[in-house]
């Protein structure tokens, strides 16, 4: 089946009890055993699984066309079901521009032992001289945050398989409409849900997608039902619900951004552009093999520096000051101060999550902002 039906359909059902063509929201903690101390419908206890939670993950393994998902109460929670899956001494190699939450989570686990380096993964040459023998895992964001930096996730899975490493991708910016990982070679597939699959900046969750319903997933498995940083079943309801119209919204999203990044392109108060839609971007000819659409998020550099970005920040009328993405309302955000001290960001950079307005509106609304 196509995406647009998966998307509609995939892990609901009519409700057998009522005829309910909605599912039920599912708030129970547990489930009644059987006199024998079977659990016949297969539920225990929530923290364990729950159906509002089953069919999230139903949904969420078919739109990425793999074997298996696990929900998680954050896109961070998910990442770190990923870390925590590792051993003291095992080593990851990510690629530098990369959600600076995932950064700190990095940072986070070096006192378990667990040692990362951050490369430049549009270029192969560092790839190869940075894998040791204790590296186990690489971590992939395509388009990357905030640079819209663009990886080729068949050439860097297809050297990492050589070295037996499992591949990740953060494919939240991209979501499995425009860029299915799994076609590429790679081995786990991490969502921030919070962003475009939710859709409506009402729902925080993450989740872990794998190829394989192997080893690794399995130990992700036993973090997410031990560990319990699990989604409740209202917020698996409402990511769910998110999930029918997300086709159709990024790609809204998508050629609003095209127009507006084009638009930001030509206007003299900007410095540049970074939008792997535009042909002059580094990563568009990549983008064109691996992605359907060049997404909805777009960064752009203000002339005259920090002053200046904070300035045409501070005039939007319609875009809404305030981080995160992926959402109806159009979001603008002066990226470096949110990251602090240590950004590499650049001080002029605006990030723009480009939402469901008219893309004139937007347009009209950046125009009297940068003059
Ligand atoms: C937001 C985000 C995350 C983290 O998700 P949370 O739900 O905020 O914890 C991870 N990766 C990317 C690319 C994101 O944009």
């Amino acid at each position: 089946m196509r995406i647009e039906t998966i998307s509609v359909h995939a892990g609901r059902a009519v409700d057998k009890a009522t005829g309910a063509v909605t599912p039920p929201i599912h708030l129970t903690t547990t489930f009644e055993r059987e006199k024998g101390g079977e659990y016949p419908k297969g539920y225990n206890y929530s923290r364990n699984n729950n159906p509002n939670r089953e069919s999230l993950e139903e949904c969420l393994y078919k739109l990425e066309d793999g074997k298996a998902a696990a929900a998680f109460s954050s896109g961070s929670a998910a990442a770190m079901s990923i870390l925590q899956s590792l051993s003291p001494g095992d080593h990851v190699l990510a690629s530098d521009d990369i959600y600076h939450g995932t950064r700190k989570l990095f940072k986070m686990f070096e006192k378990w032992g667990i040692e990362s380096n951050f490369i430049d993964m549009t270029n192969t040459r560092d790839f190869v001289t940075s894998v040791k023998k204790e590296t186990k895992l690489v971590w992939i964001e395509t388009p990357s945050n905030p640079l819209l930096k663009i990886i080729n996730l068949e050439e860097i899975s297809g050297l990492a398989h050589r070295h037996n490493l499992v591949v990740v991708c953060d494919n939240t910016w991209a979501t499995p409409v425009l860029q299915q990982p799994f076609e590429f070679g790679v081995d786990l597939i991490l969502h921030a849900t919070t962003k475009y699959i939710g859709g409506h900046s009402d729902v925080l969750g993450g989740s872990v997608i794998s190829k394989n319903d192997e080893e690794f997933f399995l130990k992700i498995r036993e973090i997410q039902n031990s560990g319990g940083a699990v989604p409740s079943p209202f917020e698996c309801w409402l990511t769910l619900r998110g999930i029918q119209t997300l086709p159709l919204r990024i790609r809204s999203q998508s050629e609003s951004a095209m127009q507006i990044a084009e638009f930001l392109n030509r206007h003299k108060s900007v410095a540049r552009v970074h939008y792997p839609g535009l042909p002059k971007h580094p990563g568009h000819p990549v983008a064109s093999v691996q992605m359907h659409m060049y997404g909805g998020m777009i960064s752009f550099e203000v002339k005259g520096g920090q002053a200046e970005a904070m300035k045409a920040a501070s005039k939007v009328k319609l875009f809404t000051r305030a981080t995160s993405l992926g959402g109806p309302e159009s979001l603008i955000e002066h990226r470096a101060s949110v990251e602090g001290p240590d950004t590499k960001t650049p001080q002029s950079l605006l990030r723009l999550s480009i939402g469901l307005e008219h893309p004139a509106d937007l347009i009209e609304d950046l125009e009297q902002a940068l003059s």
